[in-house]
């Protein structure tokens, strides 16, 4: 490990804060006030809602971002092959331990000895001698035998069952498609509303990503994708690696995760994930239950605050809230709360450039001039990076490693903005300069930098850029630049 160095620079917050909108988050006034706490991207849960809703969700959001002069990404979730229980006739029944219950693939409406499955499969997926979790595990069934479109089980732990509860199956194995019909409608809605990110529920290969990637951009969709793993066989290495391989992210997604894998190895996962995702250069998001008491509590639990900390620590790009935000009392203080354990476990994130980096070796000339800059900025203790970006890729390269020194995308690219707001410790700017020369653009880069109060005359900055400016191709130049020295021959 390379010596210790302290953050050059006053500390903002470098990890990003992904929020679910809901009922609680659709008035303008509630949206604007938890964008101006500080959500970096707000995730539209295809799960739920109308295509109108979301379509009037995504204009808001980017009109507030108009108002408030704050980049708010947009991340639409696809539903995905969500295992479901039919209907009751009484909307719930009422599950003791030791009852036999029938899983009935032909059932239309449910009473207390039997329910019907949205996923008519299912019984050839499962066998005596399964476990299967309902109700995100609340609920459990030993299944007994099987009998053509039947499953008999026996409850293990009881307790009330109701309407559309999700099943999976303990180890996972279900063989139901990453892809339904409704998500590849719902690929072209993302598309429709310029979505910057796609997440893609259950995915268990990478083929499952490539499909998605092919049909948005059949759409003429340009969002990155995020793979969520929550599928047992998704964290095995080899597929894990696959899907690292075909996607630009992954979600952490531990509510169905934990359901298939047991929640006990939830934590050692999350952690390995972060680290192999961020080494392959993809982004990670660390979701569900990090706030979950301030549904209904203005404060969270100790155990929420560290589990925020934890993540942050593990270097997730993202935290992310879901009920929290989308159907809570306190969105808006959930969002400060957890901003504010953000900052403070920032503060004590280990900031170094580990030998391995010294090993790697880089064949592509942008992904080597990334690197030089972080190696440079580390060292130099200098008060910022400015990446000068067309497509945000060199700066996704350096948020990778933890170098202490806050990143700058200036970029003139209205996607590439939006789409920065993921990655951590980089912070997207506007610049407008379209002509040829370089000094006017590195002019333009010291002055919008100072002008945002992020770098005063005299500090030491690292900029990447593309030369001859102004022409196609990826960055090929590195300088370092004292703001305010005047660099014109
Ligand atoms: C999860 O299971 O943790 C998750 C994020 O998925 P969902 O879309 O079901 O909230």
């Amino acid at each position: 490990m390379l010596p210790h160095q302290s953050p050059a620079t006053e500390r903002r917050r470098s990890t990003k804060i992904v929020a679910t909108l809901g009922p609680a988050s659709s008035d303008p006034a509630v949206l604007e006030r938890m964008i101006r706490a500080g959500v970096d991207v707000v995730r539209m849960n295809f799960s739920h809602g109308s295509p109108d809703d979301h379509r009037a969700r995504a204009a808001l959001v980017r009109e507030l971002c108009r108002k408030t002069g704050r980049t708010v990404g947009i991340m639409a979730d696809l539903q995905g092959p969500k295992i479901r229980v039919g209907k009751f006739k009484d909307g719930r029944v009422t599950l003791k331990p030791g009852d036999a219950f029938i899983l009935d693939a032909a059932c239309t409406l449910g009473d207390p000895s039997r329910v019907g499955l949205d996923y008519k499969e299912l019984p050839q997926d499962v066998r005596a001698g399964d476990v299967l979790l309902l109700d995100d595990g609340k609920i459990v069934f030993d299944v007994e035998r099987v009998a053509g479109s039947e499953i008999h089980s026996r409850v293990r732990h009881g307790g009330v069952l109701s309407n559309n509860k999700g099943i999976n199956r303990l180890g996972g194995g279900l063989t139901a498609p990453a892809l339904t019909a409704k998500d590849m409608e719902d690929v072209r809605l993302a598309a429709d509303i310029t979505a910057d990110y796609l997440a893609v529920s259950f995915p268990k290969s990478g083929k499952d990503m490539y499909m998605a990637r092919e049909l948005l951009r059949a759409a003429g969709g340009k969002a990155f994708l995020i793979a969520k793993i929550e599928r047992a066989e998704a964290v095995e290495r080899e597929a894990f690696e696959d899907i690292l391989a075909a996607c630009d992210g992954i979600m952490v997604a531990r509510g169905d995760l934990a359901v298939e894998v047991g929640d006990a190895s939830v934590p050692a996962l999350q952690k390995r994930m972060i680290h192999v995702a961020r080494e392959h250069n993809r982004l990670t998001i660390t979701a569900t239950q990090m706030m979950e008491s301030m549904i209904a509590s203005p404060v969270p639990t100790r155990a929420e605050v560290s589990d925020v900390a934890n993540a942050v620590l593990d270097g997730t790009d993202a935290v992310m809230l879901s009920a929290e935000t989308a159907a809570g009392q306190y969105p808006v203080e959930t969002i400060e709360a957890m901003s504010r354990i953000c900052v403070e476990a920032e503060k004590s994130s280990p900031v170094h450039l580990d030998r391995e980096f010294l090993d790697r070796v880089f064949t592509r000339i942008d992904q080597s001039i990334a690197m030089a800059a972080l190696f440079t900025a580390y060292h130099l203790k200098v008060k910022a990076i400015a990446a000068l970006t067309e497509s945000g890729s060199t700066a996704l390269w350096m948020s990778r490693l933890n170098c202490g020194v806050p990143i700058y995308a200036l970029t003139s690219q209205t996607s590439t903005r939006y789409r920065v707001s993921l990655f951590r410790d980089v912070q997207p700017i506007t610049v407008s300069y379209q002509g040829h020369d370089r000094d006017a653009l590195l002019e333009e880069a010291e002055a919008v930098l100072v002008k945002n109060g992020l770098v005063a005359q005299g500090d030491l900055i690292v900029v990447s850029f593309g030369e001859p400016i102004g022409a196609s191709g990826g960055t090929n130049t590195m300088k370092i630049v004292r703001v305010g020295e005047h660099r014109r021959a």
